[in-house]
């Protein structure tokens, strides 16, 4: 790795300085092939012993200077003022051979200044669910930090059992979230606040300037997001600002979910009692945490609050149309509609009330409209094929065939996800020491769009499957 540590040239109250503690016996999980690619990594050579014990936190690679940030956050609404990097240590930042930035974190790698009461580690099943959904993200074409290895520790981690220990080496252009800015607007600390703006204009948005500019990409970075994250069925579960990027990437796979069965108000996480992040909440979710970001940027928009308000408070507005055109944008494109009509949500409108109504399996819907074998996943195929005659109408009204449609369907309405049921079993098998369903979903997830009708991850669950509480592992 070639390093160039800039956020530990930062003010040394942004963080702390903190080696990983060493663990006592690495096995290798998985080394990611295709990012250590685009890395510029030896993939062979990351699965050295030698990088083992850099992936599991035992040996601190030359130029490496290893950190944990400082970060604030509303958790579930409630202000936080000190969260931090509890259980991650940023190594560095490697620059790989194309000049891109990659900030390299080994989460799980032990207790840091931030850990409160917590051990500072990870046990196999959230790092493997991490791994599993944050690649299938990137498969599916959706901003997400990424994974580049997995590892276990030979350690027993206690959460409500006895559990194998494991680091996962996240990899992304920059951890900075809006619980980032919090932290330090929190204490007055605009000298802070303008070195976290500078830095998240130059890795994320270097076409743009200044804390407005910065607040408008972010703004439509979050819409654009969270329209994707809802056309794959996607509920992150933990909005908090903390988990909020201001990169626009989707971060911290906790409690995270995809639909089995379409409902707007379905709600996984077993902490979210009053469905704060429930699915279809997800957009109002993304606002609010922009509206804390933009506060924080106050200061730096105008000496005079007062004044930066009004600016500041007419970039969050866009928010809305933003996310309605990026939103109807998606669904069309699932539809196999090219061009926009007015009608085109009602239409969409109407298909996901009946398939919210007939219990009708999110992924296996949309890809059946590829495949022409959408009625079946209805309790009552009445209630699609009353609505099908509608959407064939729309579709001739743009003059493509219907198989140059569902050939375009196909590309966007992926065959298998990270459905619930099948993290949970490559869980289950590797807290027994067998990572060969976790090897075999990655595989499948890698080609989301190209799997064969009968590939068994393509299955709903079974009624005995399915998973109905999803865990954050903490
Ligand atoms: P999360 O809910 O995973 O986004 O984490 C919220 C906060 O709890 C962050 O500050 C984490 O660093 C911290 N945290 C979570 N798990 C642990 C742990 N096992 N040890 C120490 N801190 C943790
Ligand atoms: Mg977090």
């Amino acid at each position: 790795m070639h390093f160039d540590n800039s956020y530990a040239r930062l003010p040394d109250r942004m963080f702390t300085r903190q080696d990983p503690v060493p663990v006592a016996a690495p096995g290798l999980i998985a080394v990611n092939p295709r990012l250590a690619a685009e890395m510029g990594l030896d993939a062979a050579r990351l699965a050295t012993p030698e990088w083992l014990a850099v992936l599991a936190g035992n040996r601190v690679p030359p130029g490496a200077e290893p950190l944990a940030q400082a970060y604030a956050g509303h958790q579930f609404g409630n202000w936080v003022p000190q969260l931090g990097d509890g259980r991650a240590i940023l190594l560095g930042e490697h620059i790989g051979p194309d000049g891109r930035r990659w900030d390299v974190q080994l989460k799980g790698a032990g207790r840091t200044a931030w850990s409160r009461g917590g051990d500072g580690r990870a046990w196999v099943g959230p790092v493997i669910r991490e791994y599993l959904v944050s690649e299938a993200m990137h498969a599916l074409g959706v901003p997400t930090t990424r994974a580049l290895a997995a590892v276990t520790t030979g350690e027993i981690v206690y959460r409500e059992a006895r559990l194998p220990g494991a680091v996962l080496t996240r990899v992304a252009a920059s951890h900075l979230r809006v619980g980032t800015f919090q932290y330090f607007a929190a204490r007055g600390d605009t000298e802070a606040l303008r070195l976290l703006a500078d830095m998240a204009l130059a890795r994320h948005y270097p076409g743009a300037t200044g804390p407005l500019g910065l607040l408008a990409e972010a703004v439509a970075a979050q819409a654009r997001l969270v329209a994707q994250w809802m056309a794959l069925g996607f509920i992150h579960g933990v909005m908090n600002t903390d988990n909020a990027h201001v990169g626009g990437l989707t971060i911290d796979y906790g409690p995270c979910a995809f639909l089995d069965a379409y409902h707007p108000d379905r709600v996984f996480s077993s902490i979210d009692r009053g469905g704060r992040y429930a699915y279809a909440n997800q957009p109002q979710i993304a606002v609010w945490n922009m509206a804390q970001l933009a506060s924080c940027l106050l200061p730096l928009i105008d000496a005079d609050p007062d004044r930066a308000i009004e600016p500041a408070t007419e970039v969050l507005h866009r928010f809305a149309d933003l996310w309605q055109a990026e939103w109807l944008a998606r669904f069309r494109a699932k539809l196999g509609l090219a061009t926009a009509h007015e009608g085109d949500r009602a239409l969409i409108e109407a298909l996901l009330d009946r398939m919210a109504r007939s219990g009708a399996d999110f992924t296996r819907t949309f890809r059946g409209l590829a495949e022409g074998t959408a009625a079946a996943e209805f309790r009552d195929p009445a209630a699609f094929t009353t609505w099908e005659p509608t959407w064939h109408a729309r579709l001739a009204a743009e003059g493509r065939s219907l198989e140059a449609a569902r050939a375009a369907m196909a590309r966007v309405n992926p065959a298998v996800i990270p459905r619930n049921h099948r993290i949970e079993d490559a869980i289950d098998a590797a807290v027994q020491g067998d990572f060969a369903p976790f090897h075999a979903l990655d595989a499948a997830l890698a080609q989301p769009f190209d799997a064969a009708p009968d590939h068994p991850l393509r299955a709903a669950p079974t009624p005995q499957e399915t998973v109905h509480q999803t865990f954050c592992g903490t």
